[in-house]
């Protein structure tokens, strides 16, 4: 079953100290930096020192050969150098490591270069992107990576721009904006390099967009294809021939609302095919309802789609939750590999999906093979494995009635971008699952807000929100999936409320990070913690694994946003290799907890009840309490704000908060709706005190 080939073997015997990469870097760093080409990529397991593009490989197996740091030794592990970022907001990036330089993305979008042996910064990059985008995206102003090819260092910002960066100086080279900014667009996921191409997706379905795959030319940035995902108005005529049969799927004015269909993190390069697969999002809005009559499949919403490299043009697709409602992004991590199946050798993409299933699909064709879900679900009964079709569950559709359907997973996903890695020597995919469930209740009405959350759902007070519990204690844990025989083989213990990304190395082991503030070797068999440390701030990224001097390397951006553990946000790259003696500086003080001490709701009923309907359509991106970081996005029942309606219209609509990321509503909100919101978090605020929440910052 294992699918280790000839490659694997030789760079075993060989080792770190005597591969190219490691061998070439000293003499190339400062002659022929990022030198990526489609052979250097397409043999990266001749150079098992190396990391050059986001998964390291085309197959994003994020699989490193290196084997120097193994079970035996791993818990000499040690810090080899740190280096603090500034910016405190989420990190989610895996850096690239090319002929000895470390490149990274932080939050905002920022670039750094590093001597990947020493830590001396090289050069930085700041694309300055203007703090009012953060009010357009769901889940933080978040960058996953890089892309490198030939001497150049590739950027997708968050406020859409793909920028081109000479790889030794920083300097910007070309950058080209990929979407219209009169529409809630952002773009979160790393771009991807495919013969001479960069691809770069975009974010936005929460929101309201269309979404598309876009292929810039890498040397002039010229816009080469894009593959829209969801069919626009049919009156203005389809930009692919595909999209006049997806349009079939549809009914009513659904592209009003945009349609959905965001390519946000996923994209595969597959040379051997020449295809490029890569995920899409929910539908927008979240209610299938209102994006036109009469239900359909919405194709191709919540779906794994294969296209030419060369052209764009429509390969296949697989769509995983036909009509999706649920906020089932089909764009979590995409991996290839060959596995051999029933007596056969298949060539497979899989992904472990938000809607709580591990998919197998066949590359060439879109067939599935597989399907298994690796998660409580109650959205279907299971998959057909004739159809491939979910067999549906009518208790999990809401509508417009206002009857609420209990869901499971949750629109959080029972794994989203968190970054997965699969190890040839036991055959088993790494990546973190968690147990979620949601009532969903359709709003009535939908009327669509530019820029606003556009989701047609009609959401409780936040005491009202949660979903039933379910016993046991913390839902996140580390899975071991064999995806031959679709199985759990081992679980980590739990970890918390958020997942992280994982890397496999031939040393036997597993990495990855947990939002309460630890980084954890496994060792890859059978799931024993083999080695962890104070990270002293939560890690959700994708570690990596580099070699330059014939020394192992494991690096990992730590700092995490969205969620605390009475833990402040320490930002920074920690790199580690065998007998490392660097150490953190003493961990920040947590932030105090927060006091909840509302002035007296007075407002009438009808202000607070529109002063909800704005906070659900403009705020609780952000500051929704069961899932806001008390830090960074802080819990509004706890504003000392609230107190005055001058101080919270000086935040809201003058900007007083900016620097911290809270820009100003002022073109989306008035100061009566400003105020009513005031209102309604005043209700709440004194909801929760005389429930008892009193002192403390978590949720009910
Ligand atoms: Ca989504």
């Amino acid at each position: 079953m294992w699918a280790a080939g000839a490659w694997l073997s030789q760079a075993l015997s060989a080792g770190p100290a005597r591969t190219a990469g490691a061998t070439l870097a000293a003499g190339t760093l400062a002659a022929m930096p990022a030198s990526v080409t489609a052979s250097r990529l397409t043999r990266a397991n001749s150079e098992p020192g190396e990391w050059m593009s986001v998964g390291r490989t085309y197959d994003e197996q994020r699989f490193s050969p290196l084997a120097a740091i193994d079970t035996r030794n791993v818990s000499r592990l040690g810090l080899a150098w740190f280096a603090d970022f500034d910016t405190n907001r989420s990190q989610e990036g895996t850096p690239l490591e090319i002929d000895g330089v470390l490149y990274l993305t932080t939050a905002w979008s920022k670039v750094r270069a590093y001597d990947a042996r020493s830590g001396r910064l090289l050069w930085a990059y700041d694309p300055k992107v203007p703090g009012e985008f953060a009010g357009r995206g769901c889940c933080d102003v978040v960058s996953r990576g890089l892309a490198a090819w030939r001497g150049k260092i590739y950027l997708a910002t968050y406020d859409g721009r793909l920028i081109a960066l000479d790889a030794k100086t920083g300097q910007v080279i070309w950058s080209v904006l990929t979407v219209d900014h009169d529409k809630p667009y952002t773009v979160t996921g790393a771009p991807r390099v495919a013969k001479g191409r960069i691809l770069i997706g975009n974010a936005g379905g929460e929101f309201g967009i269309r979404g598309y795959l876009s292929a810039y030319d890498a040397r002039s940035g010229k816009l080469d294809w894009r593959f829209y995902t969801v069919p626009g108005n049919p009156a203005n005529g389809f930009e692919q021939p595909i999209l006049a049969k997806a349009a079939q799927t549809w009914h009513g004015n659904w592209w009003r609302a945009g349609g959905g269909g965001g390519v946000w993190d996923a994209i595969v390069y597959d040379p051997t095919l020449n295809l490029v697969y890569f995920g899409t999002g929910n539908g927008s809005p979240w209610n299938r309802a209102f994006r036109g009559s009469g239900g359909g499949d919405n194709l191709f919403v919540a779906s794994i789609i294969a296209v030419n490299a060369d052209t764009g043009a429509y390969v296949w697709h697989y769509q995983v939750a036909p009509g999706e409602e649920w906020d089932y992004d089909a764009t979590p991590p995409l991996m290839l590999a060959r596995l051999r199946i029933g007596g056969a050798a298949r060539r497979v993409v899989m992904q472990a999906s938000k809607d709580g299933f591990f998919y197998v699909l066949d590359a060439r064709t879109g067939a599935l093979i597989s399907a298994k879900n690796f998660v409580p679900v109650s959205w279907t009964r299971g998959i057909d494995p004739e159809t491939g079709r979910p067999i549906p569950n009518p208790a999990s559709r809401y509508d417009i009635t206002g009857k609420p359907a209990f869901v499971e997973p949750s629109g959080q996903g029972a794994h989203a971008w968190h970054p997965m890695s699969f190890d040839p020597l036991t055959g088993l995919v790494y990546f973190s699952a968690i147990d979620t469930r949601f009532s969903m209740m359709g709003a009535k009405t939908f009327t669509y807000v530019p820029m606003g959350a556009n989701t047609g759902l009609a959401f409780p007070t936040p005491t009202g929100r949660r979903a039933p519990a379910r016993p046991a204690g913390s839902p996140s844990r580390l899975l071991a999936w064999d995806p031959v025989r679709q199985r759990e083989v081992w679980r980590s213990q739990p970890l918390g409320r958020i997942g992280a990304g994982t890397l496999s190395t031939a040393g036997g082991l597993v990495f990855q990070g947990t939002t309460d503030g630890r980084f954890v070797a496994y060792r890859a068999t059978d799931g024993k913690p083999l080695w962890s440390m104070d990270a002293e701030t939560g890690v959700v990224a994708g570690p990596m694994s580099f070699a330059v001097d014939g020394v192992q390397y494991i690096a990992e951006e730590v700092g995490y946003g969205l969620v605390s553990y009475g833990m402040s946000n320490a930002s920074r790259l920690l790199v580690f290799k065998l007998g490392g003696t660097a150490s953190l500086p003493p961990a920040p003080p947590p932030p105090p907890p927060p006091v909840l001490d509302p002035p007296p709701s007075t407002a009438s009923a009808a202000t607070i009840e529109a002063g909800h309907e704005q906070f659900e359509v403009h705020c609780a991106m952000c500051h929704d309490p069961p899932a806001a970081n008390r830090e960074i996005f802080p819990d509004l029942r706890y504003s000392p704000a609230l107190g005055s309606a001058e101080a919270f219209d000086a935040i809201v609509l003058g900007g007083a908060l900016q620097p911290n990321g809270m820009a100003s509503f002022k073109s989306r909100l008035t100061e009566p709706e400003v105020q009513a919101v005031r209102a309604y978090m005043i209700a709440q605020a004194n909801e929760a005190k005389a429930a008892g929440l009193q002192p403390g910052g978590r949720a009910p």
